[in-house]
């Protein structure tokens, strides 16, 4: 059992008989990477602890011919809080990505992004949560120790630097990340931008190597706002379903980004 790496999925799922339960229940438990499942008819609520990303969990409950909606995600040992970002850009690019803090240590993240380009994409934390001028608006990646731009795996690095993600033939890229420098508390309000290009990883010799890792212009991105835990409320998640996400962005109160300059009223919120 490896229930540490693993986190808590809440899926609704639109089920009307014991039948669907059972056939719901089956296919997860089949799965590897599945550790526990936990189904319930009457509030049609699948409670799922597993090491896959929430895109291949959601995939196995819709193989049953039902549709699932992720309703949030929580940690199996400590409630350490969590948080959502909505991305999008000026062309086809969108996704969602959450932060899970699993431990004091450990920062999960899990996310799918559509429309992408096959092949590897930069993704950073950047500092600002600033969307007035798009993405150009969120400044530098986040970098709060003045390091050079790196790996994730690298000591000196920004805590902001993600590495790559990798998208399919499809355009769709869907990941699961771990991460020991970033922490829950210290992105919310800041902003997760994925880029058009390969993250060097500062390796590649570029002027921009030490800096962006030369991974080319910003295609979308969006303020990591605060979302309910599956534990502080477990019969109303709604901060981290995909609608009340983009009210919170309107309306501002976890979701308003951190600005450079606080005094400045943004035209977006
Ligand atoms: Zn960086």
């Amino acid at each position: 059992m490896e229930t540490d790496r693993s986190a808590k999925l809440e899926f609704a799922v639109q089920m009307t008989c014991d039948s669907c339960v059972n056939a719901v229940r089956s296919a997860l438990e089949h799965q590897p990477g599945v550790q526990a499942v936990q189904v319930d008819l009457q509030t049609e609520q699948v409670l799922v602890e597993a090491s896959l990303t929430a895109q291949e969990v959601q995939k196995v409950i819709e193989s049953t011919g039902r549709r699932a909606v992720l309703k949030g995600i929580g940690s199996g040992q400590q409630d350490l809080g969590c948080a959502v970002a909505m991305l999008s850009g000026c062309g086809l690019v969108q996704g969602v990505v959450r932060f899970l803090q699993m431990s004091p240590e450990r920062c999960l993240i899990d996310g799918t992004i559509d429309g992408l380009a096959p092949g590897a994409h930069g993704l950073h934390v950047h500092h600002l949560g600033d969307l007035t001028q798009d993405c150009m608006s969120c400044g530098d990646h986040y970098n709060p120790h003045g390091k050079p731009h790196g790996a994730p795996q690298d000591t000196e690095r920004h805590a902001g630097d993600l590495g790559n993600i990798m998208a399919g033939p499809d355009g769709r890229a869907s990941f699961r990340l771990e991460d020991t420098q970033l922490k829950v508390w210290d992105v919310i309000g800041r902003s997760l931008v994925v880029d058009a290009g390969e993250d060097d990883l500062g390796k590649g010799g570029h002027p921009l190597s030490k800096t962006t890792g030369n991974s080319g212009e910003r295609l979308a991105c969006g303020i990591i706002a605060r979302s309910a835990s599956l534990f502080q409320n477990t019969k109303k998640i709604c901060a981290c379903d995909g609608v009340t996400i983009w009210e919170e962005r309107d309306r501002p109160i976890a979701g308003k980004g951190r600005q450079k300059n606080p005094e400045q009223p943004s035209a977006n919120l």
